[in-house]
């Protein structure tokens, strides 16, 4: 048996693989790892596929020292970053001393380890933010301003301001990880959609009026049926005219318009169509891909003065994603927004 028979089993690895021998030269490698390195030549020194050198001291480590090596590997191109697990393994009885090395694609691991790492340090950071503002006036009512009956009354009403942030950002986060955890199920409730908007547009009167302004509602027909869940719906409804209220305030109205769609291209099938459109200033559409990530704001300033906690958008995406939906957010600046949802009808 030739070499190359003697290692075809390499072939059948469903990773990227190379054998090495005790002079650490590649002896064979499989089509997942030519694909890797762009070589299928066996026979060279490892450095002549890999020139990394944590990974090149991995192997060569292993094969000195016949022990078990681990090294991460990074690769590439000028859009991604790949990652992989590199694993050394002694493998005596190749020519008595070598290794095998074998290379996992982990980039989704290492990727959602860093998302989770990022979620937990925004949080931390907006909690921070009001949780100091309380301790600040807690201190200045137990010191400097004790007894002071009109200081306390201005901090009251600021510590209460604080709270309600925190209240916010608490039921929004636990919003975002019920959808979270509900997604994949489908609805078996079917929700009347315009008589829902009316619903919204009554819950968000008090903050239209306090903006002088309203809420317009457009249907073709005055009830539209579609599958959903209706707290959900409502919130996505909710979250979508609050925002219309908050950034479109140049404006003097925010329009739910119902349409329904024969055939969408993208869902395959009939759907309806919401279109949440307001008057204000916009923004430049380069935010689009973006705006719908945890905590991802145009303004922070703003979206903080205004009560935002950053998380709307994102509970959204969540709920409308679950029902097989679709969101779409076109915007122009001076113009105004209109952030249009499409459900599946069926
Ligand atoms: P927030 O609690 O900050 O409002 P959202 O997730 O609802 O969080 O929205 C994220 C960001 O998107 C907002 O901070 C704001 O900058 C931008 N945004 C959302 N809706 C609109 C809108 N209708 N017009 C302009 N900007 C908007």
């Amino acid at each position: 048996m030739d070499e190359r028979d003697e290692f075809a089993w390499v072939n059948a690895v469903p990773l990227a693989l190379l054998l090495v021998n005790g002079r650490s030269q590649v002896i064979a490698l499989n089509p997942l790892a030519s694909e890797l390195f762009g070589t299928d030549q066996a026979g060279g020194h490892v450095v002549t596929v890999i020139r990394q050198p944590d990974v090149l001291s991995a192997i060569t480590t292993c094969v000195d020292q016949q022990r078990p090596r681990e090294a991460r590997l990074s690769i590439r191109d000028h859009v991604h970053e790949t990652l992989y697990r590199v694993l050394c393994q002694p493998a005596p009885y190749l020519d008595g001393v070598g290794a095998v090395v074998t290379f996992e694609d982990v980039t989704v691991e290492a990727t959602a380890g860093q998302m989770r790492r990022d979620f937990v340090a925004n949080v931390s950071h907006e909690l921070r933010t009001p949780l100091t503002s309380l301790q600040g006036f807690i201190e200045t009512l137990q010191g400097p301003a004790r007894g002071d009956l009109n200081a306390a009354d201005r901090f009251l009403a600021t510590m209460s301001k604080e709270a309600e942030r925190m209240n916010r950002l608490v039921t929004d986060l636990l919003s975002l990880s019920q959808v979270e955890s509900e997604e994949r199920v489908r609805p078996t409730e079917r929700v009347e959609l315009v008589g829902m908007l009316q619903s919204v547009a009554r819950s968000l009167e008090p903050t239209a009026k306090s903006a002088d302004m309203t809420i317009e509602i457009k249907s073709p027909k005055p009830e539209v049926w579609l599958p959903g869940d209706e707290d959900q719906l409502m919130q996505v409804f909710t979250n979508l005219a609050e925002n219309g209220l908050k950034y479109g305030s140049d404006g003097d109205r925010v329009d739910l318009n119902v349409i329904e769609i024969h055939r969408d291209p993208i869902l395959g099938q009939a759907a309806v169509k919401v279109d949440v459109q307001d008057h204000g200033q916009g923004f430049d559409e380069m935010h689009v891909p973006r705006l719908t990530e945890r905590f991802y704001r145009l303004d922070d300033h703003r979206s903080r003065a205004l009560g935002g906690t950053g998380l709307g958008l994102a509970i959204v995406k969540h709920i409308v994603g679950g029902v097989k939906g679709r969101m779409r957010i076109q915007s122009k600046v001076g113009v105004g927004s209109c952030f249009s949802v499409i459900l599946p009808k069926t």
